[in-house]
């Protein structure tokens, strides 16, 4: 494609005025808002307002002023059309891994006797340890399992099933529907990690049949570095499960002081202590970037952008890397890996060059398409000075080899 095919894309794309909504680098490609997501632009006046004048101004009085002590469950509303649930079935709390802590022990507990946990090898690392640090306390067993073996692996004494919805890897996803099913037939509960998916594909959790989800709120979702997390129980569960991190703030009368714990109605039972306010902040400035789009809109933008990619690539590239993401766009999140043996160099050396990707071990360069803000143009730019990295061998330098602490 030529910039002049692009540029005609890009002045017909229904979602290019949401670029204005982040602070982008000049002169930046930024194919990793799937690790990190971009600056929204208001973020900065978001944090400095509740830092300054609510913190600083009205101090402890906030709480009610600032209405600071329902930010965990109105900013979670704003989620609600990003994944396809009720505003009262989430709730912003904690981390990703704090989160899915949280719903897999209330998950295992409410199946007690079932004796094991199924998820997927090569699962997010997070996710393995997590399970696998709650079964050793139970005393049951995580079974990890090949994809393809995950519904056969689901039986009367599964307890619950975890997977990741979409591989931070190859982006492949998971048919949720079937698999909530497979395990609702066997008793068993299915909990979702969202990290790959929201803000990034389209979501329906109720029509899934999903009932229990966590995810990330720095990635798609911009809500900052370490920003805080979700998670979502559907209402028909909100009764039957405890939460295991039972803190005042999950309690049905936090101020009343009083010794013994008692839960609070629905999704504010997973609350466990303070909500961090200027993390919230800067999540509801993230959030925020979603305002008006509709999601159908967000999941077609990025098919056309990782499609762009991937055609522009193996044009330019031909043999020299290979795709490791599904070709077919529509069984796929909006990220693309494509593998080179030295994809650690050639990320490294696009990264001097202004593209910013990321490597994941052993071999696999990452491009993450931020629908809200990436353009055609960027795209078929990237694939450019890629191509001219690999043509040149312009990666083959020390300085790109050198291992950096965090990838
Ligand atoms: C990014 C990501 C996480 C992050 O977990 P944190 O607790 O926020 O560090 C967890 N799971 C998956 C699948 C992720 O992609």
């Amino acid at each position: 494609m030529t910039l002049e095919d692009t540029a005609h894309l890009d002045a017909s794309d229904p979602l290019a005025f949401a670029r204005e909504r982040f602070r982008l680098p000049e002169g930046v490609i930024y194919l990793d808002g799937n690790s990190l997501g971009a600056l929204p632009a208001a973020a900065p006046t978001a944090l400095a307002e509740t830092a300054g004048r609510q913190w600083g101004d009205d101090l402890i009085a906030s709480w009610n002023k600032h209405g600071w002590i329902d930010w965990p469950t109105r900013i979670a509303a704003k989620l609600a059309p990003i994944v396809g649930a009720k505003p009262s079935e989430l709730l912003i709390a904690d981390s990703t891994s704090v989160c899915l802590f949280k719903l897999l022990a209330a998950a295992a507990q409410s199946r007690p006797g079932r004796k094991t946990v199924v998820s997927q090898k090569r699962n997010f690392p997070t996710d393995l340890y997590v399970a696998q640090g709650l079964a050793e306390m139970l005393g049951i067993e995580l079974k990890a399992v090949e994809p393809d073996e995950l519904i056969g692996a689901v039986d009367a004494d599964t307890a619950l099933v975890t997977l990741t919805h979409v591989d931070y890897r190859s982006a492949a996803f998971y048919d949720m529907r079937a698999v909530n099913e497979a395990a609702r037939a066997a008793g068993a509960l299915v909990v979702w990690d969202l990290s790959h998916s929201a803000g990034a594909i389209e979501l329906d959790l109720r029509a899934a049949g999903a009932e229990l989800a966590v995810g990330c709120g720095y990635k798609y979702l911009n809500g900052g570095p370490g920003a805080l997390a979700f998670l979502y129980v559907a209402e028909p569960l909100q009764d039957e499960l405890q939460s295991p991190l039972q803190g005042w703030m999950g309690h049905a009368e936090p101020f009343a002081f009083i010794d013994d714990y008692r839960p609070a109605d629905g999704i504010l039972k997973f609350l466990t202590g303070t909500p961090s306010i200027l993390a919230l902040a800067a999540l509801e400035a993230g959030l925020d970037t979603f305002d008006g789009i509709a999601m159908r809109d967000l999941a077609a933008k990025s098919r056309s952008l990782s499609q762009l990619f991937v055609e522009e690539v193996e044009t330019r590239c031909g043999s020299e890397v290979r795709l490791a993401s599904p070709r077919d766009p529509m069984q796929r999140g909006s990220h693309i890996v494509f593998a080179h043996p030295e994809g650690y160099a050639v990320i490294q050396a696009l990264v001097a060059r202004g593209v910013i990707g990321d490597f994941r071990a052993p071999d696999l360069m990452r491009f993450g398409f931020a629908p809200l803000y990436n353009t055609h143009t960027e795209i078929v730019r990237a694939a450019e000075i890629l191509a001219g990295i690999l043509a040149a061998g312009e990666w083959d330098q020390p300085r790109f080899k050198q291992r950096a602490r965090v990838t």
